[in-house]
């Protein structure tokens, strides 16, 4: 079997409402469709989230054409190895989405050959279900205790707030606010993107620490490890490392300099599912347990990542997945918006490859609304071109 062709299509799905961060914001998740045609018939799908932009992603699709077609889509390993070192791509990490939505391709052709879903061809279910978190992506106290509402009312267990304020204080009094409404025994897991230094870092999370975290996500600047480690040495809440864990070589780092407590990890920002069991394993390692991190996603790339997952025992917390914002999604009946999720979580598909369709309709829909209104769903925000460089001390 060869592979003769990389077919994309870049689509737009709005969000119910829009993610809000401490350097930015978007209202919708543009993702590049992958369908990789063979000369047998078969068909492997693939997205890439459009990071940093879906322009590059597609120019990062037209280089690798030539370094993929008339190769074997089973020899998943030495297709990568040529990308990487023939194609000169292992140091160029915004070639990652692309590069991993050529390997899950690959991935969806093998078990569409076998006949056998994904899960089956990385270890086998470790379990039946993987729980997801509810994406808590508003701003004032009042919407946060609402949105928490009805995070737990839909049976989610684990919400996820960013930090948003350049006022730690205002950060505080909205993790209260989301504790009030998500009730006692939610998990609430609390994201800075770095926007702390680690003095501020100290004294917010020590601040929030009455209304009870499960996590704080990356307190500090991602770069400086002696930093996560000097935070993680004074707070009692457990440290997710993210921007400072976007490879393996980087979580090895993180191992090393012990600035984590758990390590997030994600196939798109590492080129490919097989790096993320890789990932899994060099943190089993260390004694630390990962969290699938999402750059944002549709249902082929979830179905993906739900897969590896299921096979995979130290995925122990509720990983990072935009059911919450999500208004709609293109597979056919896997993914979406929060109300296909039960208890929070997702069945791990049974059809064979990633055992997910896509819609032809929604993504003929979305693909016009992406060449309407690209700027309009880009992840950059220009009202946010003032956001502060630095944290305050
Ligand atoms: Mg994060």
């Amino acid at each position: 079997m060869r592979i003769s062709k990389l077919r994309t299509t870049t689509v737009a799905v709005p969000y119910r409402v829009d993610e809000a961060w401490a350097f930015g914001r978007r209202s919708g998740q543009v993702s590049v469709l992958l369908e990789m045609q063979t000369d047998e018939g078969v068909v492997g799908l693939g997205e890439a989230a459009a990071y940093p932009s879906a322009d590059v992603v597609n120019a990062v699709f037209r280089t690798l054409e030539p370094l993929v077609v008339g190769e074997d889509p089973l020899a998943i390993e030495r297709m990568i190895h040529r990308i990487d070192l023939v194609g000169t791509w292992h140091h160029v990490r915004a070639s990652s989405p692309a590069i991993a939505a050529v390997e899950m391709a690959c991935w969806d052709v093998l078990g569409k050959v076998c006949g056998q879903p994904l899960v089956n061809l990385l270890g086998g279910r470790f379990r039946d279900r993987v729980e997801y978190f509810y994406y808590v992506a508003r701003v004032s106290p009042a919407e946060v205790a609402a949105e928490g509402r009805r995070a737990t009312e839909a049976g989610f267990g684990t919400c996820y707030l960013k930090a948003v304020h350049d006022d730690p204080a205002a950060d505080v009094e909205r993790v209260a606010a989301l504790r009030d409404g998500a009730g006692p025994h939610a998990r609430i897991r609390v994201d800075a993107n770095e926007a702390w230094s680690p003095g501020t870092a100290v004294r917010t999370v020590r601040a929030m620490q009455p209304y009870g975290l499960e996590l704080v996500e990356q307190p500090v600047s991602g770069r400086n490890l002696a930093e996560m480690a000097y935070v993680r040495g004074r707070v009692d809440t457990p440290l997710l490392a993210n921007e400072a864990s976007w490879t393996r070589h980087d979580q090895l780092a993180v191992i090393r300099a012990g600035a984590a407590d758990a390590i997030s990890v994600d196939n798109q920002a590492d080129g490919g599912l097989l790096n993320l069991k890789r990932s899994a394993g060099l943190c089993e390692a260390a004694g630390l347990p990962v969290v699938k991190h999402s750059l944002g996603e549709l249902g082929v790339a979830l179905a993906a990542a739900t897969h590896v997952i299921a096979a995979t025992p130290t995925f122990r917390y509720a990983n990072q997945a935009y059911g919450a914002l999500l208004s709609d999604d293109v597979t056919a009946g896997f993914g979406g918006p929060a109300a296909a999720y039960r208890d929070g979580c997702l069945d791990v598909p049974t059809g064979p490859g990633l055992g997910v369709e896509l819609d032809p309709d929604k993504v003929a829909r979305y693909a016009e609304l992406y060449r309407c209104g690209a700027d309009r769903f880009a992840f950059t925000d220009r009202d946010s071109a003032t956001a502060p460089a630095l944290p305050k001390a």
